[in-house]
């Protein structure tokens, strides 16, 4: 993978890198496509990291596509797949890791202990095999994007991190690998995450600033729906992941809550 990365660059292409765990959807084709309006070479990962995952979470039933994943990889007109096996990823002897300190306790990191830790260090090894000049993540994932962004600049990477919208089904429910999980009873309880966050916009919109009443309003909203249950609603410096008191532009509003067993995630940027 490293050999074929460097023959494109070689050839004076700019490398750009997308890396995901499959079950691709068009939150990720967007990130492809952003890649290649900016770059003349694309690269794309599929691998489901383990290290990431936390040992009762839902590592052994997250969706695999691979087939499907390729061939609609295939016509979006991308350079490189890498999908390496977890064996090849991780052999023996592995005991290197990469950690973001502090930031990696905070939102999601709270809630999933060890989860940032995996992410950093695969993002890190990835970076080292592939030597993007562009890497692409999604706004969905605020949190990651927070701590790639201070692992980036930490470490010296030579990379360009750019962050790319939220895609949304036409109904608002962020798309996720995840919502695959979700039967149809659940798949409209779980509109309730983009409502408390509109709540929270117009709000927002209509002058409200004080950053608590803000998230009440939208905690309050996450309870009317009984069959949801909120992991976390916070409003944050979208660099530090600190709570703040004065909503300002650009605050990072983020929710998280499980539909049944299904964790789900969700943001907006004031
Ligand atoms: P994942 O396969 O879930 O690890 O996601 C791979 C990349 O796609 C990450 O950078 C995500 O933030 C991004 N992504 C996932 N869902 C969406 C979405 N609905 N909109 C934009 N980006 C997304």
């Amino acid at each position: 993978m490293r050999a074929a990365c460097r023959a494109l660059r070689k050839a004076g292409k700019r490398l750009g890198f997308v890396p995901t765990m499959g079950a691709l959807h068009d939150g990720h084709f967007s990130l492809v496509r952003a890649a290649r309006n900016s770059c003349e070479g694309v690269a794309v990962s599929i691998f489901v990291n383990p290290t990431q995952f936390g040992p009762n979470e839902d590592l052994a039933k997250y969706p695999r596509t691979f087939d499907r994943d390729r061939e609609m990889l295939k016509k979006e007109g991308i350079n490189l797949l890498f999908a390496p096996s977890a064996e090849e990823m991780y052999p023996p002897g592995g005991v290197t890791w990469v950690t973001v300190e502090g930031l990696s306790e905070k939102l999601d990191g709270r809630s999933r202990p060890g989860h940032f830790r995996g992410v950093t260090t695969i993002i890190a090894k990835l970076f080292h095999i592939i030597e993007p000049d562009v890497a692409f993540f999604g706004q969905k994932d605020a949190a990651q994007l927070a701590v790639i962004r201070q692992m980036a600049r930490n470490l010296n990477f030579a990379v360009e991190i750019v962050a790319c919208p939220i895609v949304r089904e036409p109904d608002g429910l962020a798309m996720s690998s995840r919502n695959r999980y979700l039967d149809p009873a659940q798949r409209k309880q779980a509109l309730i995450l983009h409502r408390s966050l509109t709540r929270v916009k117009a709000l927002w919109e209509a002058g409200e600033r004080d950053a608590a009443r803000l998230a009440a309003a939208g905690k309050e909203e996450i309870q009317k729906e009984s069959a949801v249950r909120l992991d976390y609603f916070e409003i944050v410096n979208p660099d530090t992941l600190d709570a703040i008191s004065t909503a300002s532009d650009g605050a990072l509003v983020a929710v998280a809550a499980f539909v049944g067993s299904t964790r789900l995630i969700d943001n907006i940027l004031l």
